[in-house]
C-alpha cells in the first residue's frame, strides 16, 4: 500500500508552502494537504470544539479545513484519509519556530498532535523572506523524512526543523534555546476615536546562556546550519524531582488533607 503523507501548515491553504512540499514529498508516497484556510499562526495546539469543523476539498489531495492545524491533522486522519497517515510534515512555517516560539507555534502543535495520534510528526520552518518558494527548504525536509520514514521516530518525539536565512549546507542537532523575543503592546487610536492595543514582537535577542553542546536550536540557524531539534509531549520537569520531592515535604498538606 502506498504510503500517505499529511501536509499540513498553520500559515494556510494559500502558502506556497505548501506545493513546494507536493513536490519534494512526491516521491516518497502519496502526499495529502490538508490545511486551514487561513492563517493560524500562535494558535498553538487549540482545537475547535465550540463551533462546528467544515472542510472544502480543494484538488483531488488538497482539502482547506475551517479550523487550526491540530484540527487538520485529526480531520484528515478520522474522516478525509479515513486512516492514520503514515507521516505528518507541518509548514514550511513563514518565519523560525525556535526557543519561545515553540510555545505558541500552531506548526510545531500539528506536529505534536501526529505525535499524540502515534503518528511521526515534523515541523518546518524557515526564515522569513519578502517573497519566500520554501523549495530549498522542502528539498531538505523530504530528505529528512524519507530517513523517517525508514526509521520512525523515538514514541512521543517529534522533529522541529529550521531552515536558516542562507544555508551553509550543515545540519545540527540541537537543543529547544531560550529568547529574549519580548512581546510589546502598542498602543494606538482606531478611526473613530477608541484605544486598541496590537501585541508586536520586538526584534529577538538570544538570552546569553552556557555553550552547552547540543548548540540551541536558534544558535544553529543563526549559524547557517539547518536546525533538527527533537522535543517531545511528556513536559514532566524530571531534572528536578528531587527539588520537588523535598518541596513536598516542607508543604506537608497530606497530615490537613486527611478526612476528619
Ligand atoms: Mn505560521
Amino acid at each position: 500500500m502506498e504510503l500517505q503523507i499529511l501536509v499540513t501548515n498553520d500559515d494556510g491553504i494559500q502558502s506556497p508552502a505548501l506545493e513546494a512540499l507536493e513536490v519534494s514529498l512526491s516521491g516518497l508516497g502519496n502526499v495529502i494537504v490538508v490545511a486551514p484556510d487561513r492563517e493560524m499562526s500562535a494558535t498553538s495546539h487549540g482545537i475547535t470544539l465550540n463551533q462546528p469543523l467544515r472542510f472544502h476539498q480543494l484538488a483531488p489531495n488538497r482539502y482547506s479545513v475551517q479550523g487550526t492545524p491540530a484540527d487538520c491533522v485529526i480531520l484528515a486522519s478520522l474522516r478525509i484519509l479515513h486512516r492514520k497517515p503514515d507521516l505528518v510534515i507541518s509548514g514550511v512555517n513563514r518565519g523560525h519556530n525556535v526557543g519561545d516560539d515553540v510555545a505558541y507555534s500552531g506548526t510545531v502543535a500539528a506536529a505534536f498532535e501526529a505525535a499524540l495520534q502515534g503518528i511521526p510528526g515534523i515541523a518546518v520552518s524557515a526564515f522569513s523572506r519578502e517573497n519566500p518558494d520554501f523549495i530549498e527548504a522542502a528539498q531538505v525536509v523530504a530528505r529528512i523524512a524519507a530517513r523517517v520514514l525508514d526509521d520512525g521516530l523515538p514514541t512521543d518525539v517529534i522533529l522541529n526543523v529550521n531552515y536558516p536565512e542562507t544555508w551553509n549546507g550543515g545540519i545540527r542537532l540541537t537543543r529547544q534555546g531560550r529568547r529574549a523575543g519580548k512581546t510589546v503592546l502598542v498602543e494606538n487610536l482606531d478611526p473613530r476615536g477608541r484605544e486598541y492595543f496590537w501585541l508586536h514582537e520586538e526584534l529577538h535577542a538570544q538570552r546569553s546562556e552556557p555553550a552547552n553542546e547540543p548548540m540551541t536550536d536558534f544558535a544553529a540557524v543563526a549559524a547557517g546550519f539547518v536546525s533538527v531539534c527533537p522535543l517531545q509531549i511528556d513536559r514532566t520537569a524530571h531534572a528536578y524531582s528531587n527539588h520537588f520531592v523535598r518541596w513536598m515535604e516542607l508543604l506537608d498538606l497530606d497530615r490537613s488533607a486527611e478526612p476528619r
